[in-house]
């Protein structure tokens, strides 16, 4: 069913298009059966574009890729898109040890613009329902059985930042960090992102370059993420169906204490600002360039007049010792918090919540008093039911494929289960432990 045919009534709406909803969207795309039909706000697609500094790789396999996982003779997997373009062979010889970031969402691209269910500069606005789902968009309205919800995140800051020319989220890198040559720039936070925009900035060449970069974290060392393999073991479906059965408190302290398994930095990319950081203070003689500030927490920032910024940093392991740093510029790689879905406001009393999410049943639906054959799918909206895999790459092709499996009224075979037993199934011996243990 293509994006522009009159029919006004489908099986599935997706809202949005980012990585998620176009993994749903990959896999339904030869199910004739299911007319679905995905809308996205964006003019066209892109994927984190205004942070995609050079040099950035992807952080997961590019196996995980939309399709791979479930389903690897799908036309819509990484391979497939190499191959298309005719350079299989080259990618194979480049020996990344990464994909970079811009040639995967350049193949999120692709994937995009070969669906025509998938449609860009559409915003939907509500979702009603009356025996079946109404979605009104800023074009159009429309009625649905089912809907998949996947609009992914938005910057977060904190309430001190004064957003503008000279303060930034490390997402508008690319568009508002292009003239910071000769100027005092402060990067704060120390993930992924806050990584990347330190590293840009300090490789820049001479002329463009910053005249002092400072790097604050509240984290007590700029931290790998743990990428072993026993660790990626969470970011499997075996793992995500253990953590699904945990109590909520169990689940949130789980988050809290693995964070780094999902929010560290690359290794590669921690060794490649060290490796600068030598170079320039030892070989170039830029001493005053860099100022590394992990351990720190930000108190305030003023505006301390002839347009610079104070920042006061607090050791968090001496609270009292509070530190003044002047920037003329911020950039704030404070990370992303969950998209708001004002847009379900008109059923949103009929939906379940756990906490600050919806909750959702195993195969990903909000709990609601409607009929039990018309479905809210979320995804990456259940971090806290589902563990840290919900919101990056590892599981989209998986949970899509639940969704497909419960818009198909099948149930698709699964891999075999994780080489760790996570679940609490007891044997007989284990019982004998139990009673007498
Ligand atoms: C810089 C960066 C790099 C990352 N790199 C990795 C990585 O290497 N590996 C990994 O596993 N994860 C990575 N992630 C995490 C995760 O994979 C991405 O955030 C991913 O984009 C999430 O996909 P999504 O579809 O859920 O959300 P998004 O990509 O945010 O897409 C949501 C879409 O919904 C649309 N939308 C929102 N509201 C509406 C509406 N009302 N109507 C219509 N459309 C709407 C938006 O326009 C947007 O296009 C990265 C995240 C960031 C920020």
């Amino acid at each position: 069913m293509s994006g522009d045919s009159p029919c006004a009534h489908y099986d599935c709406i997706g809202i949005g298009a980012g990585p998620a909803n176009l993994s749903l969207a990959s896999l339904l795309h030869d199910h004739r059966d299911i007319t679905n039909l995905f809308l996205d706000q964006k003019t066209g697609f892109d994927w984190h574009d205004g942070q995609l500094v050079p040099g950035a790789t992807l952080q997961v396999s590019m196996l995980k890729d939309l399709v791979s996982l479930t389903d690897p003779t799908n036309g819509f997997s990484f391979l497939s898109y190499l191959h298309a373009q005719g350079k299989i062979y080259h990618f194979i010889n480049a020996q990344f040890d990464a994909v970079p970031r811009q040639e995967f969402r350049n193949y999120l691209k692709w994937a995009a613009d070969r669906n025509a269910n998938v449609v860009f500069g559409e915003q939907v606005l509500s979702v009603d329902f009356d025996r079946a789902f109404t979605v009104r968009t800023d074009k159009r309205t429309l009625t649905a059985n089912n809907v998949s919800v996947g609009v992914g995140s938005r910057a977060w800051v904190p309430e001190m930042a004064r957003l503008g020319e000279r303060q930034f989220h490390a997402g508008d890198i690319m568009t508002r960090g292009t003239r910071l040559g000769g100027r005092r720039v402060c990067v704060i936070g120390g993930g992924q992102s806050g990584a990347e925009v330190f590293l840009d900035l300090i490789n820049r060449p001479e002329r463009d370059r910053p005249r002092r970069v400072s790097w604050v974290s509240r984290r007590p060392n700029y931290f790998p993420i743990d990428d072993s393999p026993f660790t990626n073991d969470f970011f499997g479906p075996s793992y995500s169906e253990y953590f699904f059965t945990l109590d909520r408190g169990v689940r949130q302290e789980f988050n809290a204490r693995q964070l780094l398994a999902s929010d560290g930095i690359s290794e590669s990319t921690l060794r490649e600002i060290y490796q600068r950081v030598y170079l320039l203070r030892f070989v170039e003689g830029a001493h005053d360039l860099v100022a590394l500030y992990p351990n720190r927490e930000v108190r305030t920032v003023r505006s301390g007049g002839d347009g610079e910024w104070e920042i006061e940093v607090a050791n968090n392991n001496h609270p009292g010792v509070v530190r003044r740093l002047d920037a003329d510029v911020i950039v704030w790689a404070t990370g992303f918090r969950p998209a708001r879905m004002d847009f379900l406001d008109p059923i949103a009393h009929r939906l379940e919540r756990e906490g600050e999410e919806f909750r959702i049943d195993r195969n990903f639906a909000v709990r609601w008093d409607g009929p039990a054959d018309r479905r809210i799918f979320v995804q990456n909206a259940a971090v806290r039911q589902r563990g840290l895999a919900d919101r990056n790459l590892s599981l989209i092709a998986w949970r899509s494929q639940r969704v497909v499996d419960q818009l198909r009224g099948e149930r698709s075979d699964e891999q075999r289960e994780s080489f760790i037993d996570w679940s609490t199934k007891l044997g007989p011996e284990d019982a004998a432990q139990v009673v007498f243990g």
